[in-house]
């Protein structure tokens, strides 16, 4: 079956957007829940001539602010369970936060790849904020400015590299 890629990171990263202009087909929504947006959410998508499953894991995002970290904690064991790869965004306007240490300080129990993409970087002026997410250990940020779909090749060359 096809290797399945999951999207991380806080509330507002970029994520649901940079899963937008990677998938071409949403497959399904599961559930909903009252306090969550529990949509969880299967998109088809192809790189390279590779296809691959994404999964949106930050559809689980609980209102309250107390909750931002406890869920961003259940995307990423989520992640861990179900992906091959996990994709993991930081916003690089915000800079890196104490909740991205906490889900960065998760995934580096796993084995399974994960690739960091630094969402934001709207303009080569930017490209020196990267830099600091070199401290989350996760190996090279990627700059990316999912909005206007800049460099988003280099991100998926680096998924599709680690099927
Ligand atoms: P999610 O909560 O992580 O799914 O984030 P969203 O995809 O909903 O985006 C949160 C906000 O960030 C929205 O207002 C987006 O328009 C904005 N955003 C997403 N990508 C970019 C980007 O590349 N550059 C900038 N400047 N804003 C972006
Ligand atoms: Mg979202």
């Amino acid at each position: 079956s096809k290797p399945i890629v999951a999207i991380v990171g806080r509330p507002n990263v970029g994520k649901s957007t940079l899963f937008n202009q990677i998938g071409k087909k949403r497959i399904s929504i599961v559930d909903d829940m009252p306090g969550v947006t529990r949509d969880r959410i299967y998109l088809d998508a192809v790189w390279l001539g590779k296809p691959f499953v994404m999964i949106d894991t930050g559809g689980i995002e609980f209102s309250g602010d107390d909750k931002i970290l406890s869920s961003m904690r259940d995307q990423a064991k989520l992640a861990m369970d179900e992906a091959d790869v996990i994709v993991f965004v930081v916003d690089g306007r915000t800079g890196l936060t104490t909740s991205d240490e906490e889900v960065g300080k998760m995934l580096r129990t796993t084995k399974k790849p994960v690739i960091l993409a630094v969402n934001k970087i709207d303009s080569p002026k930017q490209d020196n904020d990267i830099y600091e997410f070199y401290n989350l250990g996760l190996g090279d940020p990627i700059p990316i400015a999912a909005a206007n779909a800049l460099n988003l090749g280099d991100l998926l060359d680096a998924v599709v590299a680690a099927f």
